[in-house]
């Protein structure tokens, strides 16, 4: 097949150009795309150009197997301008997708049309560049500096009805999109043509504008976003020419950048982990109804996320009341979708009405995937398991949500051992993305499967974990907490450490983070280790929940809080209680403090890697961006401290 055909009728040339699956932009494209635009210029039956694309999309994008190699010409920026400059005018007649560079494309035409459903976006900055073939510098001439700002500098596309809203598009067809869109260029022919978009004026924004958008846009360590908005800046008070030189430049000196190399990391990762080698050719069993066990934080978020796949859920609760309670969890969830504008109230209707709500294990008869979410203690998952051997056919996936114990000694007497798995969700589950699927040596690879087609399903991110401790994340986060412990015994100030992690782009810092969570979970599973007669030494975390201080719902933790205020405050009296345990205080730049506790990260990974507990680094980066809130455009404790290394090796 041809990567371009045109066929004209009427003066109309449609061009289609098909180059699956996601029609990017290859050299191969670029070259046909210019050498058509020739081809119809020279061309004297033909009056205008219909780009449109076959297969699901429009162009969605520059070529991922180009990422990081350098472009060979004709380069984007030329051929968008050799578009714009062409004698007969085009239409970008776009469905599906119309992303980063094949929006460029579009730009480059005199008229852009989309059909309905079809969503446009610049989301360059998610890989850590700044569009390079006119993002920045054609959409404020086309929709204006807001709009524009709002489309580079969040990297979220929109739909096509708000595209024609913020003037990025000129119409929103329904029907045959290349019937319609070829009545639109007739029509469009039979007025005078508007200015090429290049040509257009744009009109300057004040100082305060922009100062808010950096305030909107900044996130610590993540410079792609304030690069692009000093691009738009410049296109909107400078000459076209000398805004494509900035554009050119700033794009040019990203893409080597270290940002830009995680982001590509991250991707290429996403993209690899819903497909792990290990099970090609493996058909998942079929899932048409789940069973959730538990309807606490984690039931209730679990069966929200399946039912917010579609599939209906039986909730199994304790008693009556805890029935009752457990329903009412799920609903304030959908509630939830309901004040943010992404559901409506009969949508969150239907959502309820698909969960059954029950104390009756009978009813699980027909489940084929069941999840358990009970109490973090053996016995009452063991005695749930027995339950679910009794009432679930033998080939339903029977999966438990525990975070901390052996998975194998739950099921130890499930009969059909090999339908029983590890699915540990985050909380809360409707919103994480990550998935730790655990296997035991027992899981059927359909069952292993089938939990990655309902990861796949529920919108998560999966990733296979061995059993141990903790698993891949939690065992990472306890390596990370104690490291911050030890800095704070070694004299670093508990707020300095977490204004270092802040900086380095996590939300919260180690401690504050605690505070928020509660310090007592983790304190009651050493607590259980050391009444095991494991030897646990005591932590600084156990001797403030010793002192009543959970975090902020007993009024303080690591800091104090006054009430109806999350802010945290240095506390006197935690100084006092550690007194004994720490040292002379002492300075610490923040960004050592950074790469001390994110390498204590990464060589915990590499102990899960040498044991086997993950397939690798990739997959721990990936449960620490979806499960931790690791700044993806660090590319993850693995990535991040790989480059360390490398950087200081050089
Ligand atoms: P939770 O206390 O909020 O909810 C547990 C629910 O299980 C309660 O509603 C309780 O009534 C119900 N329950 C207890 N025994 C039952 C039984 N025999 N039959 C039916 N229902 C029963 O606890 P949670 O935070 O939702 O945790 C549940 C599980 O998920 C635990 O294994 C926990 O380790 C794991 N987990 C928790 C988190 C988290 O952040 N909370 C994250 C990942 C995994």
């Amino acid at each position: 097949m041809p990567l371009l055909t045109v066929k004209t009728e009427g003066g109309i040339a449609v061009v289609t150009l098909d180059n699956p699956p996601v029609n990017a932009l290859s050299h191969g494209v670029r070259q046909g795309l210019w050498d058509m635009v020739e081809r119809l210029d020279a061309d004297p039956e033909v009056r205008a150009v219909v780009l449109t694309c076959a297969g699901r999309t429009f162009i969605a994008g520059a070529d991922v197997r180009e990422f990081g190699k350098p472009p060979e010409p004709p380069h984007l920026p030329d051929l968008v301008a050799r578009i714009e400059a062409a004698e007969k005018p085009w239409v970008a007649a776009i469905h599906g997708s119309a992303l980063g560079g094949g929006f460029e494309i579009a730009l480059g035409c005199r008229f852009r049309v989309a059909l309905e459903g079809a969503s446009v976006g610049l989301p360059e900055v998610n890989l850590g560049i700044i569009p390079g073939a006119s993002g920045t510098v054609r959409t404020p001439r086309l929709a204006g500096v807001e709009a524009a700002v709002q489309l580079v500098a969040s990297g979220k596309p929109v739909t096509a009805a708000k595209g024609l809203e913020m003037g990025l598009l000129d119409a929103v067809l329904s029907g045959d999109l290349t019937a319609e869109a070829t009545v639109f260029a007739c029509t469009a022919l039979k007025t005078p043509l508007p200015a090429a978009v290049s040509a257009r004026p744009v009109a300057p924004m004040s100082d305060a504008f922009w100062a808010e958008a950096r305030k909107v846009a900044a996130k610590p360590g993540h410079q792609a976003p304030l690069r692009a908005l000093d691009c738009l800046r410049a296109a909107s008070e400078r000459p076209f020419e000398e805004a494509m030189a900035q554009e050119r430049a700033t794009f040019l000196e990203l893409r080597g950048s270290e940002e830009a190399a995680a982001l590509r990391h991250v991707f290429f990762a996403e993209r690899a982990a819903p497909r792990p080698a290990a099970l090609a050719g493996v058909e998942p069993r079929p899932v048409a109804k789940a069973g959730v066990i538990g309807g606490g934080t984690m039931g209730a978020g679990i069966a929200a996320a399946c039912r917010a796949a579609g599939l209906p859920v039986v909730l199994i609760e304790r008693d009556g009341e805890a029935v009752a309670r457990g329903l009412a969890n799920i609903d304030r969830v959908f509630a939830g979708a309901v004040k943010r504008g992404k559901l409506t109230e009969a949508g969150r209707a239907e959502k309820m009405a698909g969960v059954t709500g029950t104390t009756d294990y009978a009813q699980l008869a027909d489940c084929d995937l069941v999840i358990e979410a009970v109490f973090e203690e053996i016995g009452v998952k063991r005695a749930v398991f027995a339950q679910l051997a009794a009432h679930c056919r033998p080939d339903a996936v029977l999966a438990t949500n525990t975070s901390y114990l052996d998975p194998r000694a739950i099921a130890e007497e499930l009969p059909h051992p090999e339908r029983f798995i590890g699915l540990h969700f985050f909380s809360p589950a409707h919103i994480m993305k990550l998935l730790e699927i655990v296997p035991t040596s027992d899981t059927a690879p359909e069952v292993l499967a089938t939990a990655f087609a309902l990861a796949k399903r529920l919108g998560k991110m999966p990733v296979r974990a061995g059993i141990c401790e903790g698993f891949i994340g939690n065992r990472i986060l306890r390596r990370y907490r104690a490291e911050a412990e030890a800095l704070v015994a070694s004299g670093v100030a508990i707020a300095e450490i977490d204004a270092a992690m802040r900086g380095f782009g996590l939300k919260m810092g180690p401690f504050e983070a605690q505070d928020l969570g509660g310090l007592d979970i983790a304190f009651l599973q050493r607590e259980g280790a050391r009444a095991a007669g494991q030897e646990v030494p005591e932590t600084l975390g156990d001797i403030l929940v010793r002192a009543s201080r959970k975090g902020q719902k007993t009024g303080g933790g690591w800091y104090d809080y006054v009430e109806g205020d999350r802010k945290p405050r240095v506390s006197p009296q935690v100084a006092e209680l550690l007194a004994g345990r720490i040292a002379a205080a002492r300075e610490m730049a923040r960004e050592e403090i950074a790469e001390q506790l994110v390498g204590a990260m990464a060589a915990e990974g590499q102990a899960i890697l040498d044991e086997g507990i993950a397939d690798g680094p990739a997959e721990i980066d990936l449960v620490e961006i979806h499960g931790y809130g690791f700044p993806r455009w660090k590319g993850g404790p693995m990535h991040h401290a790989a480059r360390a290394a490398a950087l200081r090796a050089a």
